[in-house]
């Protein structure tokens, strides 16, 4: 889901997607509390129920009238499902039992796999499926003896013969900006990042996954200060810069970064197969001299406007592999695994999900048919005039005491030239540290449906098994 900020709207920064979600959110939740309500052993079997259990459950929820159950049936090798709103799915045998989570099949503390997937039969195929109010319920043949139950809300949204509309999306909503993002950048206080509820945390985290990017205000101007804070959203990734850098322009290091010369807008570490998910900046001081602004450009703004205008461009740098290298230092030349090269605009499923880009760190292009050389030039000098253009640079004098994260799988930063002396700190952190900070403070603070849906009868723990990231 993207949405992009035209440079006059930014005043109007849609609320995030939590209110569209509140319809959703709502209606489902109604249909929770009826269960709950007429199912009062939920209450009291906090605990995934025994199967025994399970089955006296769904015996004292008989009041409930049948109609308002999705209706079930065994097809030849599917179960088929008709929910409530006439929409209807059908889950494989196989499937089925697979995907058992119950205690025997499913460690409900460690969220791991118990079942041998392998001793199941092929053929497998249930002896009876009941509609309960807490699921389907699946009894398998004698000869593999098992009773399993799926949520409701689970299997909706895990359905997929067919892919049912409206699933919840995992994915959250990005606002993509241009320069006047400067009026009202997204920005966090020190002391709310720090409080021991995480709330301010979570708030920092989601304005980089929702912006690309985020100010934190307030902070003290120290090395400590820093590295603490980035410790708040995951540990720090060690590159061969080091681990937590604290840097001036006295090339200590085989790189650009290490001098007063002006950088564009790039992302780093185009030479990685995984470039760093996030990267921390603290300007911690800055004497006798003047410059050294910072840039800050949203790849996925300037990627959406080449996609509109220039269709073809886009295309190019969607699939050319760029091969890059970092070579500044006799201890280590690094290229990208496995082919040296990937590609400016990455995707998944039909969605830009990562922007590669650093000019100065490429390598040469010699694996390009001679036809499609000129067309990738063209393209790259289109792509380069959307991310120098005014529209989309967005520049900001950084001043002790203000951290910027940028997530450098999408906002590319760079800076003016600059003299006189310039301390800066700051660090790496992976995008799997991150991204999984971000999925545990939304489990805290706005769970999925599912998870809460299931959560009198599908937790340990505190995380539901049936929590939809599993
Ligand atoms: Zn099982």
């Amino acid at each position: 889901m993207l949405r992009r900020l035209s440079s006059t709207s930014i005043k109007n920064i849609p609320k995030n997607s939590f209110a569209r979600r509140g319809i959703i959110t709502k209606s489902i939740r109604l249909k929770c509390a009826q269960v709950h309500a007429a199912s009062p052993h939920f209450a009291s079997t906090p605990r995934w129920a025994s199967t025994a259990a399970a089955l006296k459950i769904s015996e004292s929820t008989e009041t409930i009238p049948r109609s308002t159950l999705p209706s079930s049936r065994i097809d030849d090798r599917k179960v088929v499902i008709g929910f409530e709103n006439g929409e209807w799915a059908r889950f494989h045998h196989m499937w089925l039992r697979d995907h058992c989570r119950c205690p025997q099949c499913f460690h409900s503390v460690t969220k791991q796999r118990l079942v041998n997937t392998f001793e199941i039969p092929r053929d497998i195929k249930p002896m009876k499926v009941e509609s309960k109010p807490e699921g389907l319920e699946v009894i398998w043949p004698s000869s593999q003896p098992h009773v399993s139950i799926y949520p409701w809300s689970w299997l909706r949204h895990n359905s997929y013969d067919p892919q049912l509309p409206n699933q919840q999306s995992l994915s959250s909503e990005k606002i993509l900006w241009g320069s006047k993002i400067c009026e009202t950048p997204p920005t966090v206080a020190y002391e709310d990042v720090t409080a021991s509820d995480d709330r301010g945390l979570y708030k920092w985290i989601s304005n980089v996954d929702k912006f690309g990017f985020s100010f934190v205000s307030g902070v003290p101007a120290t090395t400590e200060a820093t590295e603490e804070l980035v410790e708040r959203i995951g540990f720090i990734r060690k590159t061969q810069y080091g681990e937590f850098w604290d840097f001036t322009a006295d090339l200590s290091r085989g790189d650009t970064a290490y001098t007063n010369i002006a950088l564009g807008a790039h992302t780093d570490n185009t030479y990685f197969t995984d470039p760093c998910g996030l990267q921390v900046f603290h300007l911690l001081s800055h004497t006798e001299g003047s410059g050294g602004e910072t840039l800050l450009v949203d790849g996925f703004y300037a990627a959406s406007l080449l996609k509109e205008l220039h269709p073809e461009a886009y295309e190019v740098l969607s699939k050319v592999g760029v091969p890059a290298h970092a070579a500044g230092e006799m201890g280590n030349i690094y290229t990208p695994t496995p082919q040296g090269a990937y590609p400016v605009l990455s995707h998944a499923n039909g969605e830009l999900t990562q922007v590669r880009w650093n000019n100065d760190d490429r390598s040469v292009m010699n694996r390009l048919p001679p036809a499609d050389l000129e067309a990738w030039y063209d393209a790259i000098r289109l792509w380069n005039k959307f991310l120098t253009s005014s529209d989309s640079e967005y520049w900001v004098q950084l001043s002790p005491g203000t951290v910027v994260v940028v997530d450098n799988h999408r906002v590319l930063h760079g800076r003016s030239a600059f003299t006189g002396k310039r301390r800066m700190c700051g660090a790496y952190v992976g995008v799997d540290e991150y991204r999984s900070k971000l999925n545990v403070l939304k489990e805290k603070f706005e769970p999925d449906q599912v998870s809460l849906d299931t959560t009198p009868y599908g937790s340990s723990d505190g995380r539901s098994v049936w929590n939809p990231l599993l």
